[in-house]
């Protein structure tokens, strides 16, 4: 399957020591978070900026001083960006690299954001803001002009809290030489922070704390601001939380295996995922020869799926490294060579099979339905799907790369008509309890919205509704359902 994500953030204080190294490190480890845009921003006499278009470049530290042309300072934050707001054009791109810049005279503020602004066109009228800046830009407007007003950053952190409806999680550093982080009042997007002796440190995942050897502390709570300063760490809540809403897709797809959400490893999760769909299909496990995963994010499911149900497991799918959707793709024909490039598979060892796939996630079916061909093709002779995701019934308003009713498989089709459509033999979805089950939090402490239709922000909730009577009505969806409610 093949989703994007909107963006990582990382930000780090180094006491007596440049940031650099670390925020490349950092922001380094997280670049399955988005592949469009990179970019650091450090304080130095003032805030200087770098972005990119592409993933982070690997390369030599004498190569990247060359390509990078930075940059030495002990604050500074990173990000990695994919477009869920604004246009994906190469120039709008370059535009909405992060991290964005804005100042009044007085106050200069670096912002890096993971998240979605759903009521973004209303913001960016009420600010006077370019429609096609991203949200972004929005929210680092936002925080100038209450600091402004109140000369708080804490009161700013909560202005945003009360007026966006959305997810965010954000690091951000000011020209006075503060450091600050701060999550929505939900906590839709994981935000960590760790330290070690002299180094404080924000990152969207702990594998980014793990690279640069800094110890995490705590994931931040929703509605949760931290502020590192001279002499200083600051830990406020400033909007009260009334209820968490964690992305339940974190931990099937997104999230690095070796990263921690809720004091577990995201691999164990996994693993656990698949150990849930071999007792719930024990049925349909039993009729099969050999498990195999669609690499790499089921690969710890099908691992589970083989040691609860006693089949054998073999690798007979994998992964072109070096191949990936991380590029500019626009095209039908485009997206399904790279699909195609993407998966090889062991023809040989697939001929006469009883296949039992496991795979995290059915979007909008295309992926699934090439690889089920060709394994077909290679003369497999049953093709059982097991998905760790429960089926996806709605779209995300939160910054994951489904973002219409339209586009998914799962929103008018029953599972009988799926497995028709992709050409299996039977396609076996993890129920949501039991998914809920293996990630260790309660189901009122995750969002569910694209698997149960109810979205845990008041504005998202009502777009969604509005929108599926609107098509089941006649109605035809015009892009992002947020940019065109
Ligand atoms: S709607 Fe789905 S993908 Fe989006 S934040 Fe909620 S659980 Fe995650």
């Amino acid at each position: 399957m093949s989703l994007r994500e909107s963006c990582g953030v990382y930000g780090v204080y180094a006491n007596s020591k440049n940031a650099f190294p670390l925020l490349y490190w950092g922001m380094l480890a997280q670049n399955h978070r988005g592949h469009q845009s990179h970019g650091f921003a450090i304080l130095n006499e003032r805030i200087e900026s770098y972005t990119s278009l592409g993933l982070i470049p690997v390369l030599s530290e004498s190569n990247l001083k060359n390509e990078v042309p930075l940059m030495s300072g002990r604050i500074g934050i990173g990000n990695v960006r994919y477009a869920t707001s604004a246009s994906s054009s190469l120039e709008s791109l370059k535009n909405n690299a992060m991290p964005v810049i804005d100042s009044d005279g007085e106050s200069t503020i670096a912002l890096s954001f993971n998240g979605n602004v759903v009521n973004i066109r209303r913001l960016q009228n009420m600010l006077g803001i370019d429609p096609s800046l991203s949200d972004a830009h929005v929210i680092c407007r936002m925080i100038l002009k209450k600091i402004r007003e109140t000369k708080s950053l804490i009161e700013a952190s909560k202005y945003c809290m009360e007026s966006i409806d959305g997810s965010f999680s954000i690091v951000g550093l000011t020209n006075k030489g503060e450091l600050f982080a701060f999550k929505d009042p939900v906590g839709v997007k994981p935000l960590c922070y760790g330290c070690k002796k002299g180094v404080s440190a924000f990152s969207s995942e702990s594998v980014g704390l793990d690279i640069n050897d800094i110890n995490l502390d705590h994931e931040l709570n929703p509605g949760e601001m931290m502020i590192i300063a001279e002499n200083r760490v600051e830990r406020t809540q400033a909007l009260p939380c009334k209820r968490k809403a964690f992305c339940a897709f974190e931990f099937a797809y997104f999230a690095r295996p070796d990263s921690k959400f809720n004091h577990k490893y995201v691999y164990e999760t996994r693993r656990d995922f698949g150990v849930n769909l071999a007792r719930k299909y024990s049925d349909i496990a039993s009729r099969c020869d050999v498990v195999i995963s669609l690499p790499e994010t089921a690969n710890d499911a099908a691992y589970g799926f083989h040691e609860e149900s006693g089949l054998k497991w073999d690798m007979l799918t994998r992964r072109h490294r070096y191949v990936s959707q991380r590029a500019f793709i626009t095209g039908v024909e485009e997206r399904s060579n790279v699909i195609y490039r993407k998966v090889n598979i062991l023809k040989s060892k697939i001929k006469g099979k009883r296949l039992a796939v496991v795979d995290d996630s059915i979007v909008r079916g295309d992926t699934t339905r090439s690889v089920v061909k060709r394994l077909r093709a290679a003369g497999a002779e049953e093709v059982h799907l097991f998905i760790t995701f429960p089926k996806i019934i709605g779209p995300c308003f939160y910054g994951i790369d489904m973002a219409s009713y339209s586009e998914l498989i799962g929103a008018w089709k029953t599972i009988e008509e799926i497995t028709s459509e992709l050409g299996a033999d039977s396609v076996n979805y993890q129920p949501i309890e039991d998914y809920v089950a293996a990630t260790g939090m309660r189901k009122d402490e995750l969002c569910l919205g694209c698997v149960t239709g109810e979205y845990p922000t008041p504005l998202a909730n009502e777009m969604a509704k509005k929108m599926k009577k609107y098509i089941l009505e006649g109605g035809r969806e015009d892009g992002r359902i947020y940019e065109s409610c």
